[in-house]
């Protein structure tokens, strides 16, 4: 394959970043397959699924609409709005990176194989790829425009010009530092205190984090019943049942039904709380419409 020019390939890969954008996504970056060697360990890394891999092309999209965040039915976004846009974008990138440049290339694997952790994490793949930075909120990684967005990337061997991460955090808005100076919370903290029984704790300095604390496993029991785990805990139930009256009530009851159409569809299984966020200032203004 002959070797591009700078100009080249800066050109291929603002062209392959449209075309990430052309099949849903709302932003594309790049990452150096090999900046992710500083911070995870072997077996999570991009080369450990694709020897030789050169970049990590990772697409970005909202989830749900506007309109959806601000229903007064605070269960609408459990059910609606999340179509795998991402996914699809990060697959049309790397078939087009293997039939038209002919490298390498595949999505990268992004939904856990046991456990909570997948084979490679998107949040760190979006942060090198200079998309956003982490937030108190969950980690939730922000960008700096639309606030929380979902994660999908592509691995190639193909070299492209990788993106800069952000210079400077998305999070604290300039509006939750004054928050936190005037009552010590910002609106994540407030809505969901670990001292009291929430998920979030952060200590703010001079307008950087200096300190967070986030509680994963009580915010997964709050924000992540439906899907796998939860059919799990439905079939621990069934099989517990003491007759065929109370099994009944299992089989017939609204959560399993929500589980077995979130593992059949996968579409309901995305999150049952998203007040962190609601509250979130970053990217909020996007969501006023008429
Ligand atoms: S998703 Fe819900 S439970 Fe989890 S940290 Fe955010 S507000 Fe708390
Ligand atoms: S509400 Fe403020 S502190 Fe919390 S995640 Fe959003 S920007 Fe960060």
């Amino acid at each position: 394959m002959d070797e591009q020019t700078a100009d080249e390939l800066e050109a291929t890969t603002l062209a392959l970043k449209q075309l990430g954008l052309n099949s849903g996504a709302t932003v594309v970056g790049v990452a150096a397959a090999s900046a992710f060697n500083e911070y995870v360990p072997e077996g999570h890394r991009p080369s450990d699924f694709m020897p030789g891999a050169k970049s990590v092309v990772v697409a970005g999209s909202l989830g749900p609409s506007n309109a959806a965040w601000q229903s007064p039915n605070r269960r609408l976004m459990e059910i609606t709005g999340y179509d795998f846009r991402e996914n699809v974008a990060s697959l049309v990138m790397a078939e087009h990176i293997e039939t038209v440049h002919g490298y390498q290339a595949m999505q990268a694997p992004a939904l856990p194989t046991s456990g909570q952790h997948p084979p490679m994490s998107m949040m760190l793949a979006a942060v090198l790829a200079g998309l956003g930075t982490r937030s108190i909120a969950a980690n939730i990684i922000l960008h700096p425009t639309y606030g929380l967005l979902y994660y999908a990337a592509a691995i190639t061997t193909m070299p492209l010009v990788p993106d800069h991460q952000l210079e400077d955090n998305v999070c604290p808005a300039r509006s939750c530092v004054k928050m936190y100076e005037l009552e010590g919370k910002t609106p994540c903290m407030a809505v969901c205190p670990a001292d009291d029984g929430g998920c979030i704790d952060a200590t703010i300095d001079d307008g950087e984090i200096t300190s967070s604390y986030f509680n994963r496993e009580r915010c997964s029991t709050r924000a992540m019943n439906f899907g796998i785990r939860g059919h799990i805990k439905q079939v621990e139930l069934l099989t517990a049942a003491d007759d065929i009256d109370e099994a009944k009530a299992v089989l017939y009851s609204d959560d399993f039904r929500r589980n077995l159409s979130s593992v059949g569809r996968y579409k309901e299984s995305v999150a049952q709380c998203f007040e962190c966020m609601r509250v979130c200032p970053v990217g909020r203004y996007r969501r006023k419409l008429k």
